[in-house]
């Protein structure tokens, strides 16, 4: 007890002293403009703004997380009557491409977060490696790849400086609280959050123009801690206090400036047979830890104006905010694709089932079988060839000029047939050489494997050296006063218990 008053302590001592370093945050608001730039700010962009509410998940999407991460999500919808969204961070280990593919055709977002979650995570070919495997093996266009989370939120100055060059558009791995608690901003004149204590980010060059913020909100619990990712797994916190403490976190930014709202979640805490935070040899019913975040959702999302969003949809907001009764009529929130979105994502025809020479590879190799449209690897996905070659070239890969919401891999078309589904590509080609991106103007590599609609598999090449640059930044929860969520320890865990770091 002493020390948990202790560690209270020292958190007010740490909320004064963020309030101090802010006041060393230089923007001018009159130069820094959206959509390119916006200055961090408590302050609502517009008059009467909504609510957004962000739910992300992190590590690998596969069988076992599956059905937990889609009953958060399903059944909700957005006032426009559109599907609530979410985001995933992504990592490739133990992914399933079909089912990563499934998450991006239902409207969700696929966002980056390493290719192994392990070795160190800020590097180039651990960051690059992932576009790669999720392109060529889940069929997500790399345009649609825009953010970036970092394995144990573990983010340092070398490595933000370097997703800016490699063209990501928003980074989330950064907590708020208290007088940080800003709406997502631009990190052309550094940050504000994670000031506390020592951490040395605040007040540098972060040489990230145009580089969005998407922090990660904390909540405080009934004993004045603050909890971020997974707080069900905190001590003491048990699942009614999840949904008590996510509500009254949510009430304060919905009656203040309407701050955006986050929940940060494993769903391998929320199966069935999770494992136990606290005895990873033993597994535990996460179901109540389920149903109380749904719980907190079904609660969030009666309240007028509340849009549940993707990081990504967040992040347009935020470059034309207009206030909650113009916020349905803008694109990026609509769900109406003409024609309608195929049923059966691996041949990319309406109405057809997954059956036959359209039914997604099962691939069966030493790290456990996965599903893919595109063709099983000869060998399982590692951080130097995330995407080997395939055992068969009869799957066309996904071209710059349709997205996989309707290209079918099987007969190599386009079934896109209407103005409102053309699509070309226009972001960076996959290029492993880390090189490339500070060749000039950002580098723009030329062996990207993405490219064409040849039977030939994606071949970007994959012999990159990915010098890893500094990872030796200091833990965030120590940084920021928040309790980080378990992130570290959950991966050790499950690393433990499941054979794998979802
Ligand atoms: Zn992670």
């Amino acid at each position: 007890m002493l020390l948990a008053k202790l560690s209270f302590a020292a958190l007010l001592g740490a909320s004064l002293v963020a309030a101090q370093l802010g006041a060393t945050y230089k923007c001018d608001p009159a130069v820094c403009k959206a959509p390119a730039c916006r200055c961090a700010s408590t302050a609502a962009p517009v008059a009467n703004p909504p609510q957004f509410l962000m739910l992300t998940f992190d590590d690998s999407i596969q069988d076992s997380v599956w059905t937990q991460a889609q009953s958060l999500i399903a059944n909700r919808k957005n006032p426009n009557g559109c599907p609530a969204k979410a985001t995933w961070y992504t990592q490739v280990f133990y992914s399933d491409p079909y089912l990563t593919q499934t998450w991006y055709a239902q409207g969700n977002e696929i966002a980056d977060h390493t290719v192994d979650h392990i070795t160190p995570t800020g590097t180039y070919q651990q960051i690059e490696g992932m576009r790669k495997w999720a392109s060529e093996l889940a069929g997500i266009p790399l345009g649609e790849i825009k953010g970036f989370r970092y394995p144990f939120l573990n983010y340092s100055a070398e490595s933000i400086a370097m997703i800016t060059k490699m063209g990501f558009e928003y980074e989330s791995s950064m907590s708020a609280s208290g007088a940080d608690n800003v709406w997502p901003y631009t990190l052309d004149y550094g940050t504000v959050n994670d000031c506390l204590g020592t951490y040395p980010l605040c007040g540098v060059n972060l040489n990230a123009t145009g580089l969005w913020e998407v922090p990660m909100y904390g909540v405080t619990g009934t004993d004045g801690a603050q909890h971020l990712m997974d707080p069900y797994n905190d001590v003491g916190v048990t699942p009614e206090a999840t949904t008590a403490m996510y509500r009254t976190a949510f009430d304060a930014h919905y009656a203040g400036t309407h701050v955006p709202f986050g929940v940060y979640l494993h769903p391998v805490w929320l199966g069935k047979t999770a494992p136990n935070p606290t005895n990873p040899v033993v597994t535990a019913d996460g179901t109540p830890k389920l149903n109380a975040v749904a719980a907190f959702l079904d609660y969030a999302m009666t309240q007028p104006n509340t849009w549940m969003v993707t990081a990504s949809q967040m992040v347009e907001y935020m470059k034309n905010p207009v206030p909650a009764d113009q916020l349905a009529a803008q694109p990026y929130m609509s769900c109406t694709p003409n024609p309608p979105l195929p049923t059966n994502i691996c041949n990319a025809v309406a109405g057809a089932t997954a059956a036959g020479a359209a039914a997604p590879e099962v691939c069966n190799l030493i790290t456990g079988a996965f599903k893919t449209c595109y063709g099983c690897p000869v060998s399982a996905p590692t951080l130097l060839d995330p995407s080997p070659a395939k055992v068969n070239t009869a799957r066309f890969p996904l071209p710059k000029t349709c997205d996989s919401l309707w290209w079918d891999p099987v007969t190599g078309t386009c079934t896109c047939t209407a103005p409102g589904c053309t699509y070309t590509a226009t972001a960076r080609p996959v290029n492993m050489d880390q090189n490339s991106i500070y060749a000039v103007g950002g580098g723009n590599g030329t062996a990207g494997g993405n490219g064409t609609s040849s039977a030939t598999p994606g071949s970007g090449s994959s012999s990159g050296n990915g010098t890893p640059v500094s990872t030796t930044a200091p833990a965030k929860a120590a940084a920021s006063g928040i309790i980080a969520g378990l992130e570290p320890l959950y991966a050790a865990a499950a690393a433990v218990v499941v054979g794998f770091f979802a």
